[in-house]
């Protein structure tokens, strides 16, 4: 039996936009292809509030997580945890010898304005990452209040993770001022995964042709100037099927429109926050909680591994703690084309398997 995925990636994927996988392939060198990835980097702009290049890449996000800060650290990168995602760009750093330092909270807090100002006054930095929203803990940090302090440094790159929160909350690249936006197909956009996806500025570009050894797949700065001279063609093969599913995806995502997806989005959140703490409580701050999943802390001391294992013989699917987090809480995500209807169906079986 499928069970319905309420984890934080990869999530369920529509049948018809799974079809779309299995379209006959073009060569990658051809006008089609063109065709195909130009406008997809149209929609992507849309949904993106910016007027910056959009890049795809063939990994999951994480490739363009480590090309990010690879590419454009010339001095040294300041990377806000809140997390194991915020970690993990820390960790790359270190892996490709890029100065780094780490700024981390207690999990379940967010990464504050004042925090990244302290930080940046310092001019010690070049470039600094953000988790926009944290799968593990479930914040969602204020990136555009953050992207108004980091205006005030011109000389810094500002990366963004919002991998887990694209096409399920509001990211306005311009306004907040991103330098490089990444995003993964199979969180809130609604796509099988295999696809990363980042927007980027004429900043982090000039920053990147100061960087000596930016690598040669994930080197941002060849992705974006063959992109330009080929007409939105990429270096090497990329995943044909992904585009099409993408590209139809993006469609249907426009139809629905962007407000009243996020408001679904904020809608579930919502219920399921309600739901939380009437049964639990959250395990993330609530002012900064995030509206594509919700990250329980587990006041019961239910076993989630077992309450898992009697939802999927029900057909349903939720995630446990991330990590350490791993019995202490479980997530429950509610992303992507997940309605509240599906949502309430799947929260009553929790309460009936734990007799709540
Ligand atoms: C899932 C996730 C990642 C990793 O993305 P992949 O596509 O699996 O590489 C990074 N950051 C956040 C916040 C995520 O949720």
């Amino acid at each position: 039996m499928h069970k319905k995925l309420f984890i934080p990636g990869p999530v369920e994927v529509k049948d018809d936009v799974l079809q779309k996988m299995a379209t006959p392939m073009i060569g990658h060198r051809t006008k089609e292809a063109s065709k195909l990835q130009r406008d997809i980097s149209e929609k992507l702009m849309k949904l993106f509030y910016t007027k910056n290049q959009v890049m795809l890449s063939t990994t999951s996000g994480t490739g363009l997580m480590e090309a990010a800060i690879r590419s454009c650290t010339r001095k040294r990168a300041a990377v806000f945890v809140v997390g194991a995602f915020g970690k993990r760009w820390y960790d790359m750093a270190v892996a490709n010898n890029v100065p780094v330092d780490k700024f981390e909270v207690e999990w379940g807090s967010a990464t504050t304005p004042e925090m990244v100002d302290e930080v940046l006054s310092t001019g010690k930095y070049d470039l600094i990452t953000v988790t926009h929203n944290e799968t593990s803990t479930g914040i969602m940090n204020p990136v555009g209040e953050i992207g108004e302090v980091v205006k005030k440094y011109p000389d810094v790159v500002f990366c963004v993770d919002t991998v887990s929160s694209a096409g399920g909350a509001k990211i306005e690249v311009d306004k907040w001022g991103i330098d490089v936006c990444i995003t993964s197909t199979q969180k809130a956009l609604g796509l099988p995964p295999g696809l990363a996806i980042c927007t980027v500025s004429e900043k982090a570009l000039e920053a990147a042709k100061q960087v000596e050894h930016r690598g040669f797949y994930l080197d941002l700065l060849r992705l974006y100037q063959y992109i330009q001279k080929k007409d939105h063609q990429y270096p090497s093969t990329p995943s044909i099927p992904h585009m099409y599913a993408l590209d139809y995806q993006l469609d249907k995502i426009l139809e629905e429109g962007l407000e009243n997806r996020f408001a679904r989005h904020k809608e579930m959140a919502d219920y399921v926050r309600a739901w939380a703490k009437k049964y639990f409580d959250l395990f993330a701050d609530e002012r900064y909680a995030s509206n594509t999943l919700t990250t329980i802390k587990n006041t019961r001391g239910i076993n989630v591994a077992e309450l898992n294992k009697r939802l999927g013989m029900r057909g349903y699917m939720i995630s446990n703690g991330y990590g350490n987090l791993k019995e202490k809480t479980f997530r429950i995500a509610h992303m992507a084309d997940t309605t509240l209807p599906e949502v309430k169906e799947l929260l009553e079986n929790i309460e009936d398997i734990l007799e709540l």
